[in-house]
């Protein structure tokens, strides 16, 4: 039963992802290669939203293939994972010209093909990588040097999640400081996807202590 839902995500997954291929929502599609949907696992329990393709994603279709995500990967692996089980994906599926910032008309247009990736993939915890994807998915205009490291707990795609903001790894791919709180914030991933998939403490029912039992009196004997 479970590899049968297994499957079927995994399905409809791929067809978002045909669907997805075609879009032309913004004009960010006239300048594209190919859209950069996104990789990993379709039923992962923890995903990584970035900002958008560069030019190296833009060519090979797939996110974080540049030096940022050779970082992503040895975060990764720091933590003893792999991208294969993860899903990565971005705010954009689009390279903007020159790597400028994603704009606001860009990510409205995009935004949905998001929404609709966490709706299928049903993630238990979602890392927000860098300004962009931290302020659109907790819908606050709180910046990641404020917010990186503390969990949120929010409801995405109809699902329960646990909204963790991190920096962006190219922030750190020349700041040796920046690399150490990334890694520290990178080292408490595995707790919070433990807390995340255990399974809810079972009720434990108050029982008021017994109230002292009274002696039966024998009435009338006496
Ligand atoms: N930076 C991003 O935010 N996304 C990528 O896919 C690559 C670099």
């Amino acid at each position: 039963m479970e590899a049968a839902v297994a499957a079927t995500e995994e399905l409809s997954l791929a067809a978002y992802r045909d669907e997805v291929a075609g879009c032309t929502k913004c004009p960010l599609s006239k300048g594209r290669t190919q859209v950069v949907f996104g990789s990993g696992s379709p039923k992962a329990e923890l995903m990584f939203v970035g900002e958008a393709p560069g030019f190296h994603e833009d060519k090979q279709g797939v996110p974080f293939v540049g030096a940022a995500g050779q970082l992503l990967g040895k975060l990764l692996a720091g933590i003893g994972m792999t991208r294969d089980e993860v899903f990565v994906a971005n705010v954009l599926k689009c390279r903007p010209p020159g790597n400028r910032d994603p704009q606001p008309e860009e990510i409205e247009a995009c935004e949905p093909h998001l929404w609709r990736q966490i709706e299928l993939i049903q993630p238990k915890v979602i890392a927000t990588l860098g300004n962009f994807a931290t302020k659109l998915l907790s819908g606050k205009p709180l910046g990641i040097t404020r917010v990186h490291g503390v969990e949120q707990k929010v409801v995405l795609g109809g699902n329960r999640v646990v909204l963790y903001p991190i920096f962006h790894p190219a922030a750190a791919l020349y700041t040796p400081r920046m690399l150490e709180v990334l890694e520290a914030d990178f080292s408490r991933l595995p707790d919070l996807l433990g807390s995340a998939t255990a399974p809810p403490a079972p009720v434990v029912e108050l029982v008021p202590a017994a109230a002292p039992r009274q002696e039966a009196v024998q009435l009338g004997l006496f």
